[in-house]
């Protein structure tokens, strides 16, 4: 997958892009990001990409030429079939909407800063607007970043095991099940036996219900089209004397 993402502050984004899984994916070929800056598009020798709003008021606009000539500049290397603008009026951004974006063969991204994008640029190659949540940013590039962290990990062979993509929250429609590792007893808190086991269905069992009771608890509204066997956890869970989800997890 290519993702070009336009953002006037592409020295911001650039060290985030080499850590960890994604800059593995990256190093590997799995996935490229490219970085294009509006402001090698600007006409001026200023090179000004913002303007006063038209009809007054606080703040800045992005103005239509430096974007739109910008995305013009990647026709070669994008489809752009898939033009994102991120937005605080987008469509909210969940791990539905990354496996949808997961499925494309490229997409372009485009932060925005100041009070916004002339709505022209939208109207004119605009396909798409997310938001990551109902809140303001001073800028797209930390929504950009996001979105490719959240897509990338879809995507085959980026995630060393499919397992961990498998079991991250919201995948299957859940919170993901607590974790534990060395060491077993930590101030009197012993981590739970079956993990130490080895048996793995026993395992997989006790994350899958697990699960159920973190998502129970903190995000009801996400349980939906449960199997039989996660409607038994369920009773079991709703069977076990009450205690606080604190105590639960030791
Ligand atoms: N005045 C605008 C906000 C501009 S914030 C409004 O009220 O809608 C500047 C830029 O930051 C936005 O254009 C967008 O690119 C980015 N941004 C801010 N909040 C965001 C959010 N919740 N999701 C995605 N991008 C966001």
């Amino acid at each position: 997958m290519r993702i070009d993402v336009l953002t006037l502050f592409p020295e911001a984004l650039a060290p985030m892009l080499r850590i960890g899984v994604l800059g593995r994916a990256l190093d590997a070929g799995l996935l490229t990001v490219a970085l294009t800056n509006p402001r090698d598009f600007a006409h001026d020798r200023r090179r000004t990409v913002d303007d006063t709003p038209y009809g007054g008021g606080a703040g800045m606009v992005m103005r239509c030429e430096p974007l739109v000539e910008a995305i013009d500049s990647l026709i070669n290397v994008n489809s752009l079939e898939h033009v994102i603008l991120l937005s605080p009026r987008g469509r909210v951004f969940t791990q539905q909407v990354a496996r949808e974006l997961a499925g494309l063969r490229d997409m372009t991204l485009i932060c925005a800063r100041y009070e916004g994008v002339d709505e022209r640029v939208s109207k004119q190659v605009v396909t798409d607007e997310i938001s990551i949540g109902d809140y303001v940013l001073s800028g797209g590039e930390v929504a950009a970043l996001v979105v490719v962290e959240a897509v990338s990990r879809m995507l085959p062979g980026v995630v060393g095991k499919w397992e961990s993509v498998d079991t991250d929250s919201f995948y299957h429609g859940l919170l993901g099940p607590p974790q534990y590792t060395r060491p077993s007893l930590f101030r009197g808190d012993a981590a739970p036996s079956v993990l130490l086991e080895g048996n793995h269905a026993a395992i997989q069992r006790w994350r899958r219900k697990e699960a159920l009771r973190a998502t129970c608890a903190r995000r009801p509204e996400l349980l939906q089209q449960l199997s039989e066997e996660d409607l038994k956890l369920l009773a079991e869970i709703g069977a076990e004397t009450p205690m606080t989800e604190k105590e639960n997890e030791s």
